[in-house]
């Protein structure tokens, strides 16, 4: 293909990725090329407020026998088939070198975000999702204090499409006696970063995003949400407070409540983008909790969705599995252009006001 003919195609080039110091190639130019792979279904449109058999709704029992309170607000409880947990087994024999082996200590929690069976985040209020940062500051730092757990990892995996068997809005808390590789990768590349320049990474990548400008989907006086330059999945965004603190509970009241509106505001617009309940992996990067000196770690959300389009999954194969790096098939900016040209008010509301109007 010449040259002026991949221009006029699309975006076609490497962006370093400064967080994982490694490169990921943008190969925008072949979006178009035909697909004949697997399709995703469409979710059911709409789901009941409570369902019976549901393990995660209130006064419902679960697998292990316990049942629920009726709770109202958002309800953590111990994962009953926890990965990591003070149940695991002594480890029997030790293998020969170079393997190692070890107890999977740690604790593994639910974290039903509400009541409700069948409200996303998209579909909460400002204040809903606010109560949900304060369990996420409260279950980092509870848990974060015991001297087992070295790391907390706050995640929510969403949609069928990332292996969700129940679609009751729910997320996850491990706290391991190791650190999750990600965070580990990302503490040397700021550490190194500081070093060379003598400047915090990720308050330089707000300050170039904010230079560009383009990317960015929800800006306030505290925090940021914008698809990263370096983004390896199409629709990937990252939110994050301007201020640098290494981990959720030191945010003040005020950028924890800006924070939930910029949630709101992210959640929002992948909802309407298809109009469809978008899938993602969502995680929280936090510095250890392991009591070493984390100033210069910036924590941050980093959402992944796994779709490219309405029924295309982004695969990870060759490159990304065997290699280790991303390709992306499109370009952060023309994703991040279609994030900012939906509404920003959720597409189930408008049905509403729809009906409201022809009542
Ligand atoms: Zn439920």
């Amino acid at each position: 293909m010449d040259k002026s003919l991949a221009r006029s195609q699309g975006l076609w080039e490497e962006r370093w990725h400064p967080l994982r110091e490694e490169w990921v190639v943008i190969a925008a130019h072949r979006q178009h090329r035909p697909w004949s792979g697997a399709m995703v279904a469409a979710s059911s449109p709409t789901a009941p407020a409570y369902v019976a058999d549901c393990y995660l709704c209130p006064g419902n029992a679960r697998v292990g026998g316990a049942a629920n309170p009726r709770y109202e607000g958002p309800y953590v409880f111990t994962n009953d088939h926890p990965c990591v947990g003070p149940e695991a087994p002594e480890v029997p024999t030790l293998p020969p070198s170079p393997y190692r082996v070890r107890r999977a200590d740690g604790l593994a929690r639910v974290l039903c975000y509400s009541p409700k069976h069948n409200l996303s985040m998209a579909e909460m209020s400002d204040e809903m999702i606010c109560d949900i940062v304060g369990v996420w500051r409260q279950q980092t730092a509870e848990l974060g204090a015991r001297a087992e757990v070295q790391h907390v990892l706050c995640f929510e995996n969403k949609g069928e499409v990332v292996g969700v068997s129940n679609p009751h809005p729910h997320g996850q808390i491990y706290a391991t006696n190791f650190v999750f590789k990600t965070i580990e990768q990302e503490l040397l590349a700021s550490r190194r970063y500081l070093n060379e320049t003598g400047r915090t990474l990720f308050t330089d990548i707000i300050a170039a995003e904010q230079a560009e400008g383009r990317r960015i989907l929800y800006e306030d006086e505290h925090v940021i949400a914008f698809v990263p330059y370096f983004a390896r999945y199409a629709y990937e965004v990252y939110v994050t407070p301007k201020r640098t603190v290494p981990h959720i509970f030191a945010l003040r009241d005020e950028e924890t409540q800006a924070l939930a509106r910029a949630l709101k505001m992210v959640t929002v617009r992948f909802d309407n983008l298809w109009r469809m309940s978008f899938p993602y992996v969502m995680a929280l990067h936090q510095a250890p909790t392991d009591g070493g000196d984390y100033r210069t770690f910036h924590f941050f959300l980093a959402f992944h969705p796994p779709l490219r389009q309405p029924d295309v999954l982004k695969y990870l194969a060759g490159p990304e599995i065997g290699g280790g790096n991303f390709i992306s098939d499109t370009s952060p900016e023309a994703k991040a252009a279609e994030l900012l040209a939906v509404s920003t008010t959720h597409y189930r509301e408008w049905r509403n006001e729809h009906d409201s109007k022809r009542a």
